[in-house]
Order: C-alpha cells, then sequence, then structure tokens
C-alpha cells in the first residue's frame, strides 16, 4: 500500500520551497518593520471559538471546518483562518491592558473543506496581520499599506487593491433591511431567497448572468453609511492617497467573513483565474466582544502565501534561488570524511554554509553532488593531504584548485566569500 497526500493539500519541494519561505518572509517584513510582533497561537481552537468569531451563516462555518471530538470529548476545529484564535489570546492573556494598539503578526496553516481546484487547497499558509485596541484611521491605511509593501518588495506588479466600507452597528442594519426590500421583488431561485434573509450582502456578489442583471440598481453600502463612518472612510482614502497607495472602489466587495465592518479589502491578482483573490482583510470592532471580550476595536489582514507564489509565476516574477550550501566536502576515503565532518561543522559555526557527501561514494558523485548543492567550493580531501596538512580547496565556477593548510581553512574559505 502507498500513501499520497490527501485531497486538497499538496507537498512543497525544495526546490521550490525555498521560494515559499521567501514569499512568507516578504510578506510579514512590512509589518515587522512598522512596529507589529510575532505571535503563534494553536492550530486547533474550541469549534465554538469559530462559530461565534467568523460567524455561523458563513460557508467557512457552515460548510468548510475540520471540527473533530478530542479524547477528551471537546469539539475542536483546525483554524480556518488566524484571526479569531489571535483575538482569543489577546483577550486570555490581557494584551489590551497594555500599549495599545496591540501590533501582531503571524503565519501558517488553515484549513478549509472546500472544493479543491487551482488555488484554492484544503490546507493553505497565511501571513496576517492585526492591530487591536485603536480605533484610528491611520491604522487602517497603516495595515492596507504593509499589504501593499509586501507584495510590492515581491516584485509583483498585476495585483490591485479593491476597498470599501461595510458601514457599522449603526448603518449596516438600515442598508441591510433596503437591501432585502430590493431583493424581495428580484425574480431569483429560494436558495438565494434564502440567503438574501440570512446574508443579503452576500447575494450582492453572486456570479450568475441572470442574477448579476437584477443587481443593477441595488442600493450600495457607501451610498448610506453613517456620518461617523463616512469620515473614516474618506479618511483612510486619504491616508492612503498621501502614501501613493492606490485602490479601486468595490462597494459591492463582500468577503467570507462576518466579522468585517468599516474598512474592507481585497487584493486580487490577473494572473489567477477564478481564485484572484491573493490576500484581504478589513475592520472586525464587533469580533472581540462576540467572542466574549472587552469591546476592542481591530483591524487586519490575511494573505495567501499559496496564491502569492502562484501570481509571481503567472507573472513570471522569479525569486533569487540561493545556492543550498555556499561549501561541499568532496572526501577520498574514511579518514578524510571524519576529518571533513569537523571542517565543516567549524564552517557552519563560522556562519558558512556547508554540506559534504557522506556514504563512501567515491570521487565522481561526490563531485557531482557538490556542483548540484550550489556551492561555490568544494573541499577536495584525501589521506596525502591530511599527511602534508592541507585541504584543496576547488573553485567550482573557475575550476581553480589550490592547496590549503588545514588549520587556516575556515579563514581562508571566510575571506574568500567576502
Ligand atoms: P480569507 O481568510 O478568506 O479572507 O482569505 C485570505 C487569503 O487567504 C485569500 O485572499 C487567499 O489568498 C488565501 N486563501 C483563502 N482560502 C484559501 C484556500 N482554500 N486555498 C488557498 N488560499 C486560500
Amino acid at each position: 500500500m502507498s500513501f499520497t497526500a490527501p485531497k486538497g493539500t499538496y507537498d512543497i519541494l525544495p526546490p521550490e520551497s525555498s521560494a515559499f519561505l521567501a514569499v512568507r518572509d516578504a510578506l510579514s517584513r512590512p509589518a515587522a518593520l512598522a512596529g507589529y510582533e510575532y505571535i503563534e497561537t494553536p492550530i486547533f481552537e474550541d469549534t465554538a471559538l469559530f462559530a461565534r468569531g467568523v460567524g455561523e451563516s458563513t460557508d467557512v462555518v457552515s460548510k468548510e471546518m475540520y471540527t473533530f471530538q478530542d479524547k477528551g470529548g471537546r469539539s475542536l476545529t483546525l483554524r480556518p483562518e488566524g484571526t479569531a484564535g489571535v483575538i482569543r489570546a489577546v483577550i486570555e492573556h490581557k494584551l489590551y491592558a497594555g500599549q495599545l494598539p496591540v501590533k501582531l503578526w503571524y503565519a501558517g496553516p488553515n484549513f478549509r473543506y472546500e472544493r479543491p481546484q487551482a488555488g484554492r487547497y484544503r490546507h493553505f499558509t497565511q501571513v496576517g496581520a492585526e492591530a487591536v485596541g485603536v480605533d484610528d484611521p491611520m491604522l487602517d491605511a497603516e495595515i492596507i499599506a504593509l499589504a501593499w509593501e509586501g507584495y510590492r518588495a515581491l516584485g509583483l506588479g498585476g495585483f490591485r487593491l479593491l476597498l470599501t466600507s461595510l458601514g457599522d452597528d449603526t448603518c449596516r442594519p438600515a442598508y441591510r433591511a433596503l437591501l432585502q426590500a430590493f431583493l424581495r421583488d428580484l425574480d431569483i431561485d429560494d436558495d438565494t431567497r434564502r440567503r438574501a434573509d440570512i446574508n443579503p450582502l452576500r447575494v450582492l456578489d453572486d456570479k450568475r448572468p441572470d442574477v448579476l442583471a437584477q443587481l443593477d440598481g441595488a442600493p450600495l453600502m457607501v451610498e448610506h453609511l453613517c456620518g461617523p463612518c463616512a469620515v473614516h472612510y474618506d479618511d483612510v482614502r486619504a491616508r492612503l492617497a498621501d502614501i501613493g497607495v492606490q485602490w479601486e472602489e468595490a462597494p459591492r466587495l463582500v468577503r467570507g467573513l462576518d466579522y468585517y465592518m468599516r474598512t474592507t479589502f481585497e487584493f486580487v491578482h490577473s494572473g489567477l483565474g477564478a481564485q484572484s483573490a491573493i490576500g484581504g482583510g478589513g475592520r472586525y470592532d464587533g469580533l472581540s466582544a462576540a467572542i466574549g471580550g472587552p469591546a476592542l476595536t481591530g483591524i487586519g489582514w490575511a494573505l495567501g502565501v499559496d496564491r502569492t507564489l502562484l501570481a509571481m509565476r503567472a507573472e513570471g516574477v522569479g525569486l533569487p534561488t540561493a545556492a543550498r550550501v555556499q561549501v561541499y566536502g568532496v572526501p577520498l576515503g574514511a579518514a578524510a570524511a571524519e576529518r571533513l565532518f569537523g571542517l565543516t561543522a567549524g564552517l557552519r559555526a563560522a556562519g558558512v554554509s556547508a554540506d559534504m557527501a557522506y556514504g563512501a561514494r567515491g570521487l565522481k558523485g561526490a563531485m557531482k553532488a557538490a556542483d548540484r548543492s550550489g556551492a561555490a567550493y568544494a573541499i577536495v580531501l584525501g589521506d596525502r593531504d591530511i599527511r602534508a596538512g592541507t585541504a584543496q580547496l576547488k573553485d567550482l565556477r573557475s575550476g581553480d584548485q589550490l592547496a590549503v593548510p588545514l588549520d587556516s581553512l575556515v579563514a581562508t574559505i571566510l575571506e574568500k566569500l567576502t
């Protein structure tokens, strides 16, 4: 019997895995530069946290959760997104009692039982950032700009920022009723009618031509914002304009998670087909209270690492593929191997990445491995060299070789590499 990775999952293999790490780092670096600190929360949480935090009526909660009972009879769920767990941790550890805003970033896998297709997996990785506890439109602009910076730093050009405001508890209920009244008169199927009852904003996102055609005159949230929400949204856009972040107004943008209010955004990429969202986020001022915490405001995003990589591939943006190691040891015989084992450890202690041929491969095989490793130098060592107290240091690009005393080998390599 043999096994394959479960449906909807995939292995991230070398050499592409180094690009995966590079993307994860590049997307989180702007947040770290803005004072966001790293947080890691469990991969599973109480099921009720997501039900209450993300929203019972969302697809994520009602259809896509990996929920299981542990041996203690608790209902647990593999996290489908990161924000609920992070806010749970902020509340549990009273991080809000210190300096505000609490600025956090994180990275890790998420799990959703979705129908797998290109760019849509059941196990995928996000980098996330959250700013909690201060209601300032400048923070909205900051967080959006950090995501923008991350994509730009990777060399991506074909992405767009879609932006809107979803209002708040003052203006959304009245707008919701208005939209429901509009939807009630449409010629739509029972399923859509039910959706209009539970979550009418989701109907605005319907892509079917017959529904789309009827949505033309639908009332839009941005046209019905209350005074404070309108001012907030204007401020966010003014600050984005100040720092040269470009956006498109997307009054029909809806997100798959219920907690968003006011500023809401998505980054989409033109090279990805149906699964075009490479990241998204927004304000979630009601989330903390909804999961039993104090009334804390918050704004954040989650950027998809898998899809960002696909977007880079679609654009033909290359990542510098780093050599696996800088130096590779080629031993000729057992005594030389033992000596090289110590030498490579010494190189690593000096900050030089080094590997060697294990398993008595012979000169030809070991030299081939040295070439494949991408190393700049090979250390070739035989019994005669040991007796002479030297090693052959071979420049793998030029082919030049010179004998270097064993006790100054690390220093010589350090010198050559800088
Ligand atoms: P969300 O948490 O739904 O707002 O998603 C944020 C980002 O995570 C999206 O823009 C995608 O880039 C990524 N993402 C969400 N779901 C998936 C999935 N099933 N497979 C791959 N990436 C995903």
